[in-house]
């Protein structure tokens, strides 16, 4: 595996490897890298002849009092997973050659990131949205893979390659979760044994959801309400949100006709977690993953 750090060398062998005929296929990540990355790896392998993966701790993402300093780094640790894939170049840049002190240029998303996590994360998706762009004109892939698990991230990512008529083929892939249902996260390093426990409330909630779904709710607000009881009762979880919007627009829904998306935030100890499932009207046709 290649490791490139110059964003200027990355353009090259990008354009490099299109003048050979290649397909490139890109997994953005920001490393501590789990099943969930690797899934995404191992499909980006399939789908294409070059596979390049990213790893930056993007810092305009984070707010001031987010975990930037903290996030968990372990690159040689990184390097041995992506190398079993096998992933053949990594880009790996450091803030100041993404960064230069003279840039000027957001990319915002507006709708998208009105609600869910948008309010309680202010700027986060412009940061997001942004190095996706830069990422996208450095590695020049044909197509990109994103995990549902940040499902508000998937979705500003596909609006912003239509918005911006980006020639990349967005593909989104399902939640990779722990046998026991927790969905996998870098960020469950953080969580203490007791936390981890209590975490499963997460994914118990979605479940509820669905079944509330199966048993005749149909109203957002009754689907959404399955949810909120279970983490309610769960001692130690502490709820920035949770909601049942329509999947594709993520704005409010009344009677559930169309999939909606049941997306939760909150707080476990002090790591902040976040999990969806969608689902869609009628017994017979439920789109969520089994999660317990
Ligand atoms: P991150 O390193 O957290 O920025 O994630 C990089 C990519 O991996 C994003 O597209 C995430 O949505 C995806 N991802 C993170 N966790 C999971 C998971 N448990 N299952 C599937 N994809 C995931």
């Amino acid at each position: 595996m290649k490791i490139v750090n110059s964003p200027i060398e990355m353009q090259q062998l990008a354009d490099g490897a299109r003048r050979n005929g290649e397909r490139i296929a890109f997994v953005p990540t920001m490393g501590y890298l789990h099943e969930g990355h690797l899934s995404l790896m191992h499909e980006g392998r399939r789908r294409g002849t070059m596979l390049v993966a990213s790893i930056f701790v993007n810092p305009t993402q984070f707010g001031p009092n987010e975990d930037l300093s903290r996030y968990p780094r372990d690159l040689a640790r990184d390097c041995e997973l992506m190398r079993t894939v096998p992933v053949d170049l990594l880009f790996n840049p450091e803030p100041a050659d993404m960064y230069p002190a003279a840039a000027q240029t957001w990319v915002e998303v507006t709708g998208l990131t009105r609600g869910l996590c948008g309010p309680l994360r202010p700027g986060h998706f412009r940061g997001v949205a942004t190095v996706v762009a830069k990422l996208f004109n450095i590695v020049k892939p044909h197509l990109a893979l994103f995990g549902e698990k940040d499902y508000q991230q998937l979705r500003t990512i596909q609006q912003m390659v239509r918005d911006l008529n980006m020639d990349i083929e967005i593909v989104p892939m399902p939640t990779v979760r722990e046998p026991d249902g927790l969905a996998m996260s870098s960020r469950n390093a953080y969580l203490s044994a007791a936390d981890r426990k209590t975490a499963l409330s997460l994914s118990r909630a979605l479940a509820a959801s669905r079944t509330a779904l199966g048993a005749g709710a149909r109203t957002a607000t009754e689907i959404a309400r399955a949810a909120r009881t279970v983490l309610e009762n769960e001692p130690g979880v502490e709820i920035e949100y949770v909601e049942a919007v329509d999947a594709e627009s993520l704005e409010p829904v009344g009677a559930q006709e169309r999939p909606v998306v049941v997306a939760i935030a909150a707080r476990v100890g002090k790591v902040r977690l976040i999990d969806n499932m969608v689902l869609t009207p009628g017994p017979a046709t439920i789109a969520g993953q089994p999660v317990c």
